[in-house]
């Protein structure tokens, strides 16, 4: 494989090219929006950077990795050279359904196709496709170059192939793969999104703030972030999507989203990405809000 089309140069979309462009394959990062083609790439080059200030990487390895990636806002010409595609676009799935059946047609037959879905049924996105067997899930974690699981979801007709050249290409980035079974939220999320939703429900309650409930858990559980600081890093809308997947999907009340949750998304409250969620990352605050997260 050299070619990688990433589709998304969001959040995790940066990051993913980010991660194969490091490794040494040709990354074609494509986006719809001009402007996030542009922030996906300063976001790159800052983290590029910050490697280097830690001495991880050189300026040389800096240069090679940005020179690996091309942008492109038209999909059937960012994806004519691919081996894989990385789809890592909105999580909506009427979305994911149509950008996968305009990969079908645009890429060649041999090309594997994979979601970067965070709980979107693999199977159900494989089956707009006439190669069921050649979609995969490809859960990478945020963020990407740092984290090292990928999680790789199975489809219902994903062939044993296409499961092992995934799982040993996410090892060729350094990366630790686990295989999983195609299931609403798959193993992470159906086990992290109920528990930053009561997280939410516990401060909606008024139980307590939003500082003490993440110092609770952080200091309590040994976990390295609170969870409504990770919800905000994850997006609020990400997690909306998620719970309301896994609630559809199993029909069972125990993941329906917080009404707090809904309400702060109706309200365009995202978390980091939006300046705002339960932190202010307004400019003033985002340098002291973000490096908390990471404390
Ligand atoms: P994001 O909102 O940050 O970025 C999504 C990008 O997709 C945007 O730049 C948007 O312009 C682009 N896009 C929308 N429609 C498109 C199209 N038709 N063609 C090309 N680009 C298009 O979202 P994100 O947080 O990066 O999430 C992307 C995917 O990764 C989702 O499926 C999400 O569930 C998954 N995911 C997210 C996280 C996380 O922590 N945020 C973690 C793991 C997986």
């Amino acid at each position: 494989m050299k070619n990688i089309a990433v589709i998304g140069a969001g959040t995790m979309g940066n990051g993913i090219a980010h991660t194969f462009a490091q490794s040494g394959f040709k990354v074609q990062l494509i986006d719809i929006s001009e402007e996030a083609l542009k922030r996906g790439l300063a976001t790159i080059t800052k983290n590029l950077d910050r490697m280097i200030a830690k001495e991880k990487i050189s300026e040389a390895d800096k240069k090679a990795t940005l020179d690996n990636i091309t942008t492109f806002t038209n999909v059937a010409e960012g994806v004519e050279y691919a081996s894989l595609v990385v789809e890592a676009a909105t999580e909506h799935v009427d979305l994911k359904l149509k950008i996968f059946k305009q990969l079908d047609e645009a890429c060649s037959e041999d090309t594997i196709l994979a979601t970067n879905t965070s709980s979107i049924s693999i199977t159900q996105i494989a089956a707009v496709t006439s190669r069921p067997d050649q979609v995969i899930g490809m859960h990478f974690m945020n963020p990407v170059p740092i984290m090292k699981l990928v999680e790789i979801i199975r489809g219902y007709n994903t062939s044993d192939q296409v499961t092992n050249t995934i799982m040993e290409l996410s090892k060729a980035l350094g990366k630790v793969p686990v295989e999983v079974n195609d299931y609403p939220g798959f193993v992470a999320n159906r086990i992290l999104m109920p528990m930053l939703n009561e997280s939410i429900e516990t401060l909606y309650n008024g139980v307590a703030g939003v500082t003490e409930i993440d110092t609770v858990m952080k200091l309590g559980m040994a976990h390295p972030m609170g969870p409504l600081q990770l919800a905000d890093f994850i997006g609020l809308d990400v997690c909306l999507s998620i719970l309301e997947v896994m609630y559809q999907g199993f029909k069972n009340p125990k993941y329906a989203p917080c009404p707090l949750l809904v309400n702060m998304v109706r309200a365009g409250k995202l978390g980091v990405k939006s300046g705002e969620g339960f932190y202010d990352y307004s400019e003033s605050k985002k340098a002291e809000n973000v490096a908390k997260q990471f404390a």
